[in-house]
């Protein structure tokens, strides 16, 4: 039998085919090229570009004159289609740094924010002030990214982490994520419920953090990109947005050891809501702090 390339089930033309590793006569100089006009960014393109080659970001300038494979190419179309449909870049790379860690994302998860960046550097603070050992939760954790941060940035001895959620996609996101962050992975703990119904009843804290969902569900103020793909069970917190804050400030105080802190990402215009409520329920040294564009963005208090 002779057989023509065309009907070999394995030649290039079968889709179902593993071909994928053959190189195909073009450059990643070319490539980023063609990218960037496609979507008309070229810092977004070499983002993806980058990830479509499986390349470091310092290694992707040395690896211009070489050649994707077939695999790369389909992954990197994919992506800029994707991109173009208004998808968020992240989502679309799959991955996104929060402080020293490069977190896998997607549609389960909120897009790790700068602004979380800096509560998760106040919970740092706090927490290297409880010398000998020290017990964190991080509760509604989504990708990880606060709590998993934590765990990479504290001591390896003394130190156990919680991450918590609600939901179990998520979960399975910040289970990913954990794998990344090597040693300090045996510190942290994964536990699936709804804020502290998530916890063993013997888990008591030093520092409670969390970026719960705190957006009003009517705000205008919610950018349309984040409202139309992050997932709103993450976002959305009731008519005045503090549903879930009420509950963790409600909740954190008997899980907190005597000297521990809360801390909370809250809504530009929750600083006053949440301060009275951080005051009503006995807390101490309930303070509020500004992120990067000088909005209200941090709750913190002391449990006396
Ligand atoms: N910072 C997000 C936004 O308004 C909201 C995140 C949250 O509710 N935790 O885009």
């Amino acid at each position: 039998m002779t057989e023509s390339p065309q009907s070999d089930p394995t030649g290039p033309t079968d889709p179902t085919s593993t071909v994928g590793d053959e190189d195909l006569a073009t450059t990643w100089r070319a490539l980023w090229a063609e990218t960037s006009e496609a979507i008309d960014d070229r810092q977004h393109a070499r983002w993806i570009c980058e990830v479509a080659s499986s390349t470091e970001p310092d290694e992707f300038l040395q690896s211009l004159d070489e050649a994707p494979t077939v695999r790369m190419v389909s992954h990197l179309d994919a992506m800029i289609a994707r991109y173009r449909t208004g998808e968020p870049l992240q989502y679309v790379l799959g991955r996104w740094a929060f402080r020293r860690l490069d977190l896998a994302v997607d549609q389960r998860v909120l897009i790790p924010r700068p602004e979380t960046e800096i509560v998760a550097e106040v919970a740092l603070v706090i927490a290297r002030g409880f010398d000998a050992e020290r017990t964190i939760i991080d509760l509604g954790t989504g990708s990880g990214a606060i709590g998993l941060a934590l765990a990479d940035e504290l001591p390896l001895n003394g130190t156990t982490v919680w991450l918590t959620d609600t939901s179990s996609d998520a979960l399975d996101v910040a289970r990913a994520n954990l794998a990344g962050i090597g040693r300090a992975a045996p510190n942290v703990q994964i536990a699936h419920g709804s804020w502290f119904d998530a916890l063993p009843l013997d888990v008591v804290a030093d520092v409670i953090v969390s970026n719960p969902p705190y957006v009003a569900d009517a705000s205008p103020d919610l950018e349309r990109i984040v409202g139309e793909w992050e997932p709103a069970s993450a976002l959305f917190a009731g008519p005045d947005g503090l549903d879930d804050i009420r509950i963790i400030i409600d909740g954190a105080f008997s899980r907190l050891r005597s000297g521990g802190w809360l801390i909370l990402e809250i809504g530009h215009d929750q600083g006053p809501a949440v301060q009275q409520l951080l005051a009503a329920h006995g807390y101490a040294e309930a303070e509020i702090r500004k992120d990067l564009s000088g909005l209200d963005r941090i709750a913190l208090a002391q449990r006396p």
